[in-house]
């Protein structure tokens, strides 16, 4: 157990966490982002892209609703400077669990939240890295072990494959763009391993329809470029290609303005100066990054609203203290 983990579950056993939610030891907008909501301990897929089961997404928002303001996209203008303690919900990526699993219960507590849709992932059913990543770990022949690139990975049980998997995420992550269209393919070679074929990825994403019907029921839908770059990687006029266009292809699409939009990895390294001139081009009010924190009451940057992960491996007392204490916890 982490050291956070152990203080949030002090605080919600002694009863602190339930005295600090009815002191206001906040104020401004804390923004909580969410990628998946399913049955994670059973999937093929990256277990880490999971916040929680349908059940526990339930449990969370009924307490957001019981000791918070839980805000849509449309008011977060309105609560700026304003006193009070307000929630924003958010979705990054388009995974088709956001429509079959999340909004239901969004719907069924009158809540909104905003989905940040890759449009390239709906478009190409394409399966992102991370995605094939765990996949192909998942489906590794090679046996108990295999070494790839100075790694000795063990295979043996699905708890071992989740160790594997993170590994070779990181890698990953450190490697330089040219390096890594090779990668999978000589992952594939060392763990024994298929590649995924589009067949594979068909039912990971949202289609259009299901994307309009989040919007038709309240939810605000925002953009998260074409193909999920790294948008400091690229120049200012393939920033604005990916940002505008991915904005115009959802506007076609729900025949309405998008005026939000978030990272992709959003650390703040991800984005630059000429990012947000892109921004700026193409009408977006607010982005939202991802590195954890929250925006007081006044001193906000509408290109860099911070957000705060819900991860599937966190307790409810972690999660409760996190949205209670955030200053501690987010
Ligand atoms: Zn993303």
């Amino acid at each position: 157990m982490s050291k956070r983990e152990l203080l949030a579950s002090i605080l919600e056993r002694t009863g602190a966490g339930t005295l600090l939610r009815s002191a206001p030891t906040w104020q401004g907008l804390l923004v909580l982002n969410y990628h998946r909501v399913g049955p994670w301990p059973t999937t093929v897929w990256d277990k880490d892209l999971f916040s929680t089961t349908q059940e526990g997404f339930r449990d969370q928002l009924k307490f957001l609703k019981a000791n918070f303001d839980v805000v849509g996209f449309d008011e977060v203008a309105s609560v700026a400077n304003k006193r009070g303690r307000h929630v924003q919900i958010t979705f990054d990526d388009g995974y088709r669990d956001n429509h079959d699993l999340a909004f239901p219960v969004l719907t069924d507590l009158g809540l909104s939240a905003t989905f940040f849709v890759c449009t390239g992932f709906i478009d190409k059913a394409r399966v992102p890295w991370w995605d094939e990543l765990a996949w192909m770990v998942n489906h590794a022949q090679a046996g108990n072990r295999a070494t790839f690139r100075g790694l000795e990975l063990s295979l043996g049980d699905a708890q071992q494959k989740l160790a594997a998997a993170r590994r070779l995420n990181a890698l990953y992550d450190r490697i330089a763009e040219s390096e890594r269209a090779s990668f999978l393919d000589e992952l594939s070679q060392a763990i024994s391993s298929k590649r995924c074929t589009p067949v594979d990825g068909a039912s990971l994403w949202m289609s259009w329809d299901m994307i309009c019907a989040l919007h038709r029921g309240g939810m605000t839908i925002g953009g998260h470029t074409l193909n999920h770059v790294e948008l400091s990687r690229f120049s200012e006029s393939e920033q604005l290609v990916e940002i505008k266009g991915s904005c115009q292809r959802i506007e076609a699409e729900i025949g309405a303005p998008v005026r939000a939009f978030s990272y992709p990895y959003g650390t703040p390294h991800s984005f630059n100066s000429s990012t947000r001139i892109a921004l700026t081009d193409a009408g977006i009010e607010y982005a939202y990054s991802y590195s954890g924190g929250y925006q007081g009451r006044t001193g906000w940057d509408r290109y860099d609203l911070k957000r705060t992960p819900v991860e599937a491996h966190h307790s409810d007392a972690f999660f409760r203290s996190m949205v209670s204490v955030p200053r501690l916890f987010a």
